[in-house]
């Protein structure tokens, strides 16, 4: 793909979930990973979807399309007096926006010359070189840890955690605003004995805070759109009360996990 030129399955207006302020959320299609309860099914794939479901009048499931970079720019900059007013800007994510390096480098930059504040979330699994730019360039870095352990971590995402471990020490390193997430999925990473796990590597990394994102099923229908299987399937959702102990073994090992 040229550096012009990205495809996005969604651009949401007013999020107040994915960083400071009101943000503008650019979602990018693509992402090296197969986590296990991904509530974007499709949008790991680099292929343009145009998916709709009959049973909710034809709501898009995904809508997916190639956009110059100046469109999207000027999507964003219509919100700039909200960011302005409300130490908001614009978030990066996906799939995992760095599979677009080229054209997510170049919209931050844009975005950046127009004095708009740059966020992104990512797992972090990308090359060691490509992720340093993104270091460099970005505000704030908002990256996922979703094991503490290696076998584990291929296990639910397809891959091994030592790129995205590697990498997170590279953010911590550079002094970068970062924030860090641990998804939290039932019977996947959601013992206690997982957070402990997670207290000592988080704290041997350098990072002393965490935000966690309990398991929902806003996915659910997707996989069964695309006829996908689906492991999570009538897994219930998981509410931030049930997670006291595991927030209180995190504070325990000196990290602190907020919602
Ligand atoms: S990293 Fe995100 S987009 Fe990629 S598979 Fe996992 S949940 Fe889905």
């Amino acid at each position: 793909m040229p550096e012009d030129v990205g495809r996005i399955f969604n651009i949401q207006k007013f999020s107040l979930h994915d960083g400071p302020g009101i943000r503008t959320v650019v979602f990018l299609k693509g992402c090296p990973l197969g986590c296990k309860w991904c509530s974007n099914p499709s949008s790991r794939k680099l292929q343009i979807v145009s998916m709709r479901d009959p049973d909710l009048d034809g709501v898009f499931v995904e809508d997916s399309r190639d956009y110059e970079v100046d469109e999207v720019v000027r999507l964003c900059l219509q919100d700039l007096p909200f960011y302005e007013e409300s130490g908001g800007g614009v978030t990066l994510s996906g799939g995992e926006a760095m599979v677009q390096h080229r054209f997510a480098l170049n919209l931050i930059n844009r975005l950046r010359e127009e004095g708009v504040h740059t966020a992104m979330e990512t797992t972090g699994y990308a090359a060691e070189p490509i992720f340093s730019r993104f270091v460099d360039a970005l505000d704030l870095l908002i990256m996922d840890v979703k094991h503490h352990s290696r076998k584990e971590h291929k296990r639910w995402t397809d891959r091994p955690n030592d790129l995205p471990l590697k990498n997170l020490r590279t953010a911590v390193a550079s002094g970068k605003p970062l924030w860090v997430r641990i998804p939290v999925i039932p019977g996947v990473n959601d013992s206690l004995d997982d957070a402990a796990k997670f207290a000592r590597l988080l704290t041997e990394l350098g990072v002393a805070e965490v935000q966690l994102l309990p398991f929902h099923q806003f996915g659910e229908r997707k996989y069964e759109l695309l006829g996908w299987t689906y492991e999570f399937e009538g897994v219930p959702a998981l509410h931030e009360e049930e997670l006291a102990g595991f927030q209180q073994v995190l504070a325990d090992g000196g990290v602190t996990a907020r919602f």
